[in-house]
């Protein structure tokens, strides 16, 4: 008898075992009893043969309709076709030099039959399909009891493994089981009316009924979703168990003559979230905080005033970008606001004023020499830099804060590299670029609390969407070329963006791998911008930017088109975070359809900042009712960020929803599904956060303190391994 640790191969044998760790990863007895199927097909009832189309990987129940065997044409040997069927459509099965099988496959006998569906003179065939008749009554075969039942699973398989090979070995896994340690609580397993861990896994492999193995699935997922909410609600209460600088606002500060030297009210939305943060900064516990909000929303003067109650009280703060050109753009913005607050150490600067400095990797020995200097003498009260912050070079006098941009672009262990520099534990305030569903904020951020900015400032200029399909109105993009002269003879400026830097190269590898060939025919920033600047924009200062550009370009570029001296900047996605251009009205997006939506949500974002009205026009040649038009439809119908959000993360693949920053987790995520378990995650997460309040411990829940202490150590183990 075997517990779910057991290796595989004790009951299963050596060579199964060895496909199945090849191909799925599959060592003890447990990974096999999570290779969950997908779904059943019942016994007797037929897969829908019409409803297959070329190309699909499919594993179907279909009866022998005739077999016949003959010679093949001009060659030895003979082809034996096998046609089956659902009772309506046909499907060919071809085997070469097989004639043999014809005494399995009889006419009027069920079988399983997996394959790739192929195309062969007009009609659809399985070539060399594996297969597994079905015992009818009249045969029961103790070899594959696994079909006296009614429901039969399918996993997934490879053509070494075929579905019904797995449920053998499953078999043989559960019918060795003796005990199975439960890691749900009793109490919770009894209120919700789950079945034990062991009834479940035999009624999600073996069900007798489809509402038990729903009912199993269920239970299943709950377990997902309880034990990341578990290790999230831990990791916060362990944070906040912390002891860290208490940083109270000091009046007559920084912080109070920067709020009198601000132009504008803060909104309704940023006044509350700054409340939140200034309690946190206050109490004695670090701050782990998520500020997210929609694009525009004001999360910067936010996150600097933070920053500014920080150097009030002695400390410093630090502000983490994804790119050089976030990182300039944001010690820009931050420089303009601050105006004479930001020139500490100079001569008849502001009494209050603090100095602000910036890291990158590609910045000169020299600026490089004086920026450390002032971030280790604390002379610099905000260090603003990329990943070059996480160096070890990189030291502080007190740091007090971290300020995370564009979160989603950071995986925990750099926030955690960057914690080490602090002498106490330091407040964190983590930043997303754009707006998520708050289940996914629960689970990604899960260790976080969370402030929202839904608002946007007063006075922000509508933007409106449109959609360019070049192949059914090819002059449009003509009328596109003149809005852009217009705006710019009104003294505004503009965005074109393509997807690539060249035509040659990918601005993201990622292209080339989903597109392939097709990604070469992309609109690329080196070939447009000569182009348009010979013809359709003639006599307007165009200038390219993207990623291989040195950062002096990049930064002298923004530079002087902050400063009105370009009208058009023809860019790749660099400019899809945080570039601050008020005067910049008009947004031209080329292969629209190759970005995702929350992408061209953020990317619109750079225009209608300021008092003029938006316009941005996505050109695609995708046909109508594609997926791709459909989407770029509601970027166009919507300035929702939270539903954009939503469809957005709708279309990606769980893992990428996870992003990096829970990638441990991620692996254990086999059944949860973040957008469409929300209730369930939601009730995970009450039910989690009251029993670490009653038993932090979890001294009287021994499995599930054994459960959780895996999931901790695995993802601990994924943290040493990406180092
Ligand atoms: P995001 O939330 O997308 O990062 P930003 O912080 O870049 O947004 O702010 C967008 C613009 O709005 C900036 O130009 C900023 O100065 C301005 N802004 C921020 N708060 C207000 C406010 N309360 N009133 C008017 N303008 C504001
Ligand atoms: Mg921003």
């Amino acid at each position: 008898m075997a517990g779910l640790e057991n290796k595989a191969r004790d009951v299963i044998g050596d060579r199964t075992a060895k496909v199945l760790t090849d191909n799925f990863g599959i060592v003890s007895i447990d990974d096999l009893l999570r290779h969950y199927p997908r779904r059943y097909v019942v016994r007797g009832e037929l897969t829908d043969i019409a409803l297959l189309n070329a190309g699909d990987e499919v594993t179907i129940l279909a009866e022998v309709l005739s077999a016949s065997n003959r010679p093949m044409r001009g060659r030895k040997g003979g082809i034996l076709e096998v046609i089956v069927t659902d009772g309506s459509a046909k499907l060919s099965l071809t085997f070469f030099n097989q004639a043999w099988r014809e005494k399995e496959l009889k006419p009027g006998r069920q079988g399983l039959f997996a394959g790739k569906i192929g195309v062969f003179n007009g009609k659809r065939q399985l070539t060399h399909p594996d297969y597994e008749m079905v015992p009818d009554g009249s045969d029961v075969d103790d070899a594959v009891a696994q079909f006296a039942g009614k429901f039969l699973p399918i996993y997934s398989a490879t053509a070494k493994l075929p579905s019904w090979k797995i449920a053998k070995c499953i078999e043989l896994a559960i019918d060795s089981l003796d005990e199975v340690p439960d890691p749900l609580p009793n109490y919770l397993r009894e209120r919700m009316g789950y079945p034990t861990l062991r009834e479940a896994l035999i009624n999600l492999h073996k069900p007798t009924d489809l509402d038990l193995a729903d009912l199993a699935r269920e239970r299943l997922t709950f377990d997902e979703a309880f034990l990341l909410q578990l290790l999230l609600v831990k990791r916060r209460a362990a944070a906040r168990a912390l002891t860290a600088t208490a940083r109270p606002i000091r009046t007559g500060g920084l912080l109070e003559a920067f709020d009198k030297s601000l132009p504008f009210k803060l909104t309704g939305g940023q006044l509350a979230v700054a409340k939140e943060i200034e309690a946190d900064l206050a109490a004695g516990h670090p701050m782990h905080r998520l500020l997210q909000g929609e694009v525009g929303s004001g999360k910067t003067i936010v996150a600097l005033r933070a920053m500014l109650a920080v150097v009030d009280s002695g400390g410093q703060a630090a502000l983490l970008a994804p790119t050089e050109v976030l990182a300039a753009q944001h010690l820009r913005t931050i420089e303009k606001l601050l105006g004479p607050l930001a020139l500490g150490g100079q001569l008849g600067s502001a009494e209050n004023a603090t100095q602000i400095t910036l890291l990158t990797g590609s910045q000169s020995a020299a600026a490089r020499k004086e920026a450390l200097a002032l971030a280790a003498s604390g002379d610099a009260g905000i260090v603003i830099g990329t990943h070059a912050l996480l160096s070890q070079a990189v030291q502080f006098n007190d740091l007090g804060l971290i300020v995370v941009d564009e979160q989603h672009r950071f995986g925990v262990e750099q926030r955690d590299a960057l914690k080490t520099k602090a002498k106490l534990p330091p407040h964190l305030l983590v930043m997303t670029a754009t707006p998520i569903p708050r289940t996914v904020a629960m689970t990604v951020f899960g260790d976080l609390d969370v402030s929202t900015l839904r608002e946007l400032p007063l006075g922000r200029s509508p933007i409106s969407t449109h959609v360019i399909p070049v192949l059914e109105k090819p002059t449009h993009l003509e009328r596109a070329w003149s809005r852009i002269k217009e705006d710019v003879a009104n003294g505004h400026q503009a965005y074109i963006v393509a997807p690539r830097i060249s035509a040659g190269t990918p601005e993201d590898a990622d292209l080339d791998f989903l597109y392939g060939e097709e990604s070469k025919s992309m609109a690329s920033v080196e070939e447009l911008a000569p182009e348009l600047h010979a013809g359709a924009l003639k006599g307007l200062k165009l200038a390219p930017l993207h990623g291989r550009q040195t950062s002096e370009l990049k930064d002298a570029t923004m530079k002087a088109f902050a400063a009105g001296e370009i009208d058009v900047l023809v860019s790749t996605t660099v400019i899809e975070v945080g570039v601050d251009v008020p005067n910049a009205t008009v947004m031209v997006i080329m292969d629209a359809d190759r970005f995702g939506v929350s992408q061209l949500h953020q990317l619109r974002g750079r225009i209608g900042r300021g008092s003029a009205p938006g316009l941005c026009l996505l050109v695609t040649g995708a046909e109508p009712e594609t997926p791709a038009r459909v989407r770029l439809d509601a970027v166009a119908a919507t300035q929702d960020g939270f539903e954009l959000s939503r469809i957005d993360l709708e279309q990606r693949r769980e893992g990428d929803v996870m992003g990096a920053s829970q990638s441990g987790a991620k692996s254990k995520l086999r059944l949860l599904r973040v957008l469409r378990d929300e209730a369930m995650i939601e009730s995970a997460r009450d039910e989690a956060t009251a029993l670490i309040e009653q038993d932090p411990a979890l001294s009287y829940e021994s499995e599930l303190a054994k459960a959780l202490a895996q999931l901790e150590s695995d993802t601990a183990s994924e943290f040493i391994d990406r180092g």
